[in-house]
């Protein structure tokens, strides 16, 4: 990532005059130049001086899939390090157009339905790593007339197991000098680390919060998602309620339909139960198809019983619109294929496996 700072400390050595920085700036974060030499009002010397010096990013698309629709482009990046992790832009019907950023590469966490999972993990992201991906998509858009208007760290990794570059990387994001995205238009997904929620309540922005919970019982999503164990339901909606008393907003819940999982009518019920009350909104995501071959998709018809079951009880609950299954870039498929995958568990089979796996991520968390 470029940065003001850098720019204008080299300017002043270099006696390049103080006009250039924003002329610079504006090109690389407000039109769209990917390099130096795209800049076209810079005179060639400095335009040789700031490629041999500055790196303008640190994530290097080097594959990119689009859907069929053309509504979805993945892009797999390639880190300083030689990891990859991949990124995608999605264009909705209504105007919206989200970027979905990992924050990890790898997810040590093992949810038993999430193709992320199947990565092994190597290292969290740094914040530059974050920003950077959407600097990518961002460019990529105004290249197409397009603007960026929302962002959620909800590709591969827990972006709450990396705090200090994920507040980082929402400075860069929020900051008009760079992105300049309204903190509202930004979500940050968790699977529920407890402590992280409490300390995202006491931050000064107005970042969305969505937390992954699919299920509404403890003994459920101990099944299903090994950090359960860690984070009992009953602590994480305690963290809740501490995140909805200090903040006054809306929480997402995030809620994946497994078949005979967690769709049965009384999960429904006893989900409904659990969340009334709280100003929250409840996304029911159809599960999209991975290699995992434990698990498997709720029907269309169960989902929309299951969501009238929450309104019927007063709980806002919508589904979300999946883009991008064809190229495995929708919700829980990215997993990119430049990585070997590690074997998963059967969670809901065999529950004693999960918990030993959930002992190793406990132990991998500690370190
Ligand atoms: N670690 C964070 C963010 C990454 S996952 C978290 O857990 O929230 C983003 C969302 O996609 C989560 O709600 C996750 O549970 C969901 N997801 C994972 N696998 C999925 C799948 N196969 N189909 C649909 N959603 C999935």
């Amino acid at each position: 990532m470029l940065s003001l700072d850098q720019l204008k400390e080299f300017c002043a050595a270099q006696k390049i005059p103080a006009f250039r920085v924003k002329q610079i700036m504006q090109a690389v974060y407000q039109e769209g130049a990917e390099t130096f030499n795209d800049i076209t009002t810079l005179p060639a010397p400095i335009k040789k001086l700031l490629t041999d010096t500055f790196q303008i990013s640190t994530v290097k698309p080097t594959a990119q899939e689009v859907s069929k629709d053309n509504s979805t482009v993945k892009i797999l990046f390639e880190l300083p390090d030689g990891n990859t992790i991949e990124g995608v832009l999605m264009r909705f019907n209504d105007g919206r157009r989200t970027v979905c950023i990992s924050s990890e590469v790898g997810c040590p966490l093992k949810c038993s339905f999430c193709a992320s999972g199947t990565l092994r993990f190597k290292r969290s992201l740094t914040w530059e790593e974050m920003a950077d991906q959407v600097i990518y998509f961002s460019r990529y858009l105004k290249r197409n007339g397009e603007e960026l208007n929302h962002v959620v760290y909800m590709g591969i990794g827990e972006p709450f197991r990396n705090y200090d570059n994920l507040l980082k990387s929402l400075a860069i994001l929020m900051d008009p000098q760079y992105v300049g995205l309204g903190a509202r238009k930004i979500t940050v997904s968790t699977a529920g680390i407890v402590e992280k929620i409490r300390m995202f309540a006491d931050e000064p922005f107005q970042v969305n919060l969505a937390l992954s919970l699919h299920a509404p019982n403890q003994e459920l999503r101990q099944k299903i998602m090994p950090i359960a164990l860690r984070y009992k339901l009953d602590d994480l909606m305690d963290a809740v309620k501490y995140y909805l008393d200090k903040t006054k907003r809306r929480i997402s819940f995030e809620y994946v339909m497994l078949r005979d999982v967690n769709d049965t009518e009384e999960c429904a019920h006893e989900l409904a139960k659990l969340v009334k009350g709280m100003l929250c909104h409840v996304n029911l995501i159809p599960y999209n198809a991975t290699d995992i071959d434990t698990v498997a998709g709720s029907e269309k018809s169960t989902i929309k019983r299951f969501q009238e079951i929450l309104n019927d009880a007063g709980v806002p609950a919508t589904t979300r619109v999946s883009l991008g299954q064809d190229i495995a870039a929708a919700c829980g498929q990215l997993a990119n294929k430049a990585q070997k995958p590690v074997n998963m568990p059967r969670p809901v089979a065999m529950p004693s496996v999960v918990k030993k796996m959930a002992r190793k991520v406990q132990a991998k968390m500690e370190k």
